[in-house]
Formats: structure tokens, sequence, C-alpha cells
């Protein structure tokens, strides 16, 4: 089985001319050996350039600023969740799995609301309210009338994001009025990069930008992540068939966490404490968490689940 990755040059050793190419890469042995798993959105070394093929071998892995587990993508800097108003609707539950799931990757979060054309401004009203008092700010937005879609934009400037929601948000929708067919490679920051294994300084900042996987009989895997670059800088992964939040990385510990509400009743009785240092919020005596809030019953259950899956481990 062969992986080949489409790495797009941000940094080359002399002149400029080949900043923004795409080589074709294959992952250097020695890579796989020590486990290293290159994924979409890293940034990489690359070597044994062939420019006029353009090929080349991909010997090392930066250090990575988040990784996200389910699409895999390295050095997300957003998660973008995305419902629709109406079809489908908001399901409250399935929402808050998303949110719980991309709460537990700590990277700055953003909760859009698409499809805003097909209710009225009551509802839309309510929702909003609603999702305040969870904890979220949610931007309104219709892909089909293209309201909000700026400051949508907005969040998305300059940023590697992953959108994530149910199918049939309009996810797919969105990536294509924001994404832009001409590569536009990233502002060249971060000028002290360096190869940590043979400290050579060229080719620092790349971005692998498309991984694909094939058998050996040639046919595509049918899970494809790839990075694409958005009109106003910065890239959007595209992740088809990755609708379902698996909380597999979310333990009975930290689903709290996951919870603004949870999070802000800790912080509002600062210094007090929750008298168990475990304390799993289930009204444990001297627990500081109270259970009079919308989500509640969605906690309680999620740990349920983590609890099962837990002990099936
Ligand atoms: P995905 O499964 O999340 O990628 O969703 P798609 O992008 O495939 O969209 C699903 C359907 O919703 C398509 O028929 C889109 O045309 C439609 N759609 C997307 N955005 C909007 C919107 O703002 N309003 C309406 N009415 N339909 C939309
Ligand atoms: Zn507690």
């Amino acid at each position: 089985q062969a992986n080949f990755m489409r790495v797009i040059v941000q940094r080359e050793p002399e002149d400029g001319m080949k900043t923004g190419l795409e080589l074709l890469c294959v992952v250097r042995a020695v890579l796989k050996k020590i486990k290293r798993r290159v994924l979409v959105g890293d940034k990489v070394v690359v070597g044994s350039i062939d420019w006029v093929e353009r090929r080349g071998v991909i010997e090392n892995v930066f250090q990575r600023s988040s990784e996200i587990v389910d699409p895999p993508v390295a050095n997300v800097d957003r998660l973008l969740v995305l419902f629709s108003m109406e079809q489908p609707p908001v399901e409250p539950f399935m929402l808050t799995r998303f949110l719980v799931e991309a709460e537990s990757y700590r990277i700055p979060l953003t909760l859009a609301l698409n499809k805003t054309e097909l209710v009225d401004e009551e509802t839309l009203f309510a929702w909003k309210n609603r999702l305040r008092s969870w904890g979220y700010e949610p931007v309104l937005c219709s892909v089909e009338t293209k309201n909000g879609l700026d400051s949508l934009a907005f969040y998305l400037r300059d940023q590697t994001t992953v959108i994530v929601g149910p199918s049939g948000v309009g996810k797919s929708s969105l990536i294509n009025v924001l994404r832009s067919d001409h590569r536009t490679p990233d502002s060249l920051e971060g000028d002290n990069l360096f190869d940590p294994i043979s400290g050579s300084k060229w080719f620092e900042d790349q971005r692998v930008g498309e991984v694909s996987t094939r058998s050996g009989r040639g046919k595509h895997t049918t899970r494809h992540v790839s990075l694409l670059p958005l009109l106003g800088g910065g890239y959007v992964a595209d992740t088809p068939g990755f609708n379902q939040p698996s909380l597999l990385k979310v333990t009975k510990q930290s689903l709290a966490q996951a919870f603004p509400e949870i999070r802000k009743m800790l912080k509002d009785s600062e210094p007090a404490k929750c008298s168990f240092n475990d304390c799993l919020h289930l009204g444990e005596p001297g627990c500081i968490v109270k259970g009079d809030w919308e989500r509640y019953p969605y906690y309680f259950q999620l740990l349920d689940e983590i609890r099962i899956r837990e002990e099936f481990q």
C-alpha cells in the first residue's frame, strides 16, 4: 500500500518562484518506522525533490499545534460546528454531541446555524437565546441567500478550519461558496522553524494539502480528507463521511469541561470547589454544580455512555 500526499510548497531554499507549487510526495520509510503518521494539515520537510516531475519525499513532520482525530487533520486553528434550522432541523442532543466533541479538542470553536431563510424571525430569536443559555453565540447564516456568510468568512480567514455537522446541513455548499480555486500560500510567518532532525533550514513551512490512500490495486479508499484554500486566505478541510461524533477522546472526568454551563458554575464559585476532587457533578455532597440547566440531562446521558464505553474497554 502506497500513500501519496500532496504537499504545497510554502518555503523553498533559494528563490520564491516555487511557492504555491504542489508536489506529490511519498513518506520516508524511517518516519513510518518511528510511527509518525503524516496527517493532512501537517507541516513537513520535503527532500529528494524532482521539480520537473513535481515529486518529493516527506522526511520529517513538524510538531503540531493541534490534532483532530475524527476527521484526522493536524494544525487545526478552528472548528466550525454547522447545523441547519430546517432540513434537517436542530436536534438538541445531537448538537450537544457535536459541541462536546469539538470542545474536547480545546481549540477555538464557532457554532453556525445555516438555512435561516427557512424559518421566521421568532424561531431564530428563540434559538439564539437558547444557545446563549448553553454558552454559545451562534452565527446565523444562509448559503442560499448569502446572509451571514461575511461574518463566517471573517472567523475562517487565514486559519485552518474543520467544518463538522450532520449530513445535509450545508457543509459542502458552504465550502463551495467560500473556497478559492487559486492556491494562496500562507503568509510566511514563523521564520525560525527548522528541521528538528537534520537541522536543515530549508523547506520549513509546507503544508500537506491532501492525502489519498490507494490499495495495491489502485482503488481509492472511501474516506478522503483534503484541505481547500479559502478566498480570504486560510484553508478549510473537506471531510465527507465524517458526520458522527465518536466522543472517543472524551473521558468521564473531562466531559464536564466540555459544557460551558458547568465551566461557568465552577468558575463563578471560585475559590470554593466541589468537596471531592474527582466530583462528576451528579449531586455528590458538597458539589457546586446545580442541576437546573437545560442540558443537564444530556450531560448525565453522555456520562453514562462514556461510563459504559470505559467499562467495556
Ligand atoms: P452537507 O451534507 O452538510 O455537505 O450538505 P450539502 O451542502 O450537501 O447541502 C444539503 C442540501 O441543502 C443541498 O440540497 C443544498 O443545496 C441545501 N442547502 C445548503 N445551504 C442551504 C441554505 O442556506 N438554504 C437552503 N434552503 N438549502 C440549503
Ligand atoms: Zn461537583
